[in-house]
């Protein structure tokens, strides 16, 4: 007999699933500061797609009952916005800036001599 994995629906609460029913997801390890683990299923009742994160023991749990696992690489395009408006272009600008002998001079506007 397959084992079976006990899930809570948002909408239906505790169901009953077949591990192949189950897919847990695992981030990369170079991934790990941008999200959780997590499993998701289809309610067997009301048929909504159901995500949750999984912590270890969950996903211990998981493996143990035979659910697949994929690995959850982070997409670029869905990588958090950097908070600080600097961008490349900055930073390049800056970078040209220093390389110029005078740039303290260009900040400055009183003469040192
Ligand atoms: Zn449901």
């Amino acid at each position: 007999m397959a084992a079976t994995i006990k899930a809570t629906c948002p909408h239906c609460g505790d169901v009953s699933l077949a591990p192949d029913e189950v897919l847990l997801e695992l981030l990369v390890p170079s991934a790990r500061h941008q999200g959780h683990d997590r499993y998701w299923f289809t309610c067997p009742d009301c048929s909504r797609e159901v995500r949750k994160p999984a912590d270890e023991r969950i996903v211990q749990l998981l493996r143990s009952g035979g659910v697949p696992v994929r690995e959850l690489r982070p997409h670029p395009e869905r990588m958090p916005a950097v908070a600080s408006p600097l961008t490349r272009d900055h930073l390049l600008a800056f970078h040209e800036q220093l390389r110029d002998d005078d740039w303290l001079a260009g900040l400055c506007d009183t003469d040192p001599h």
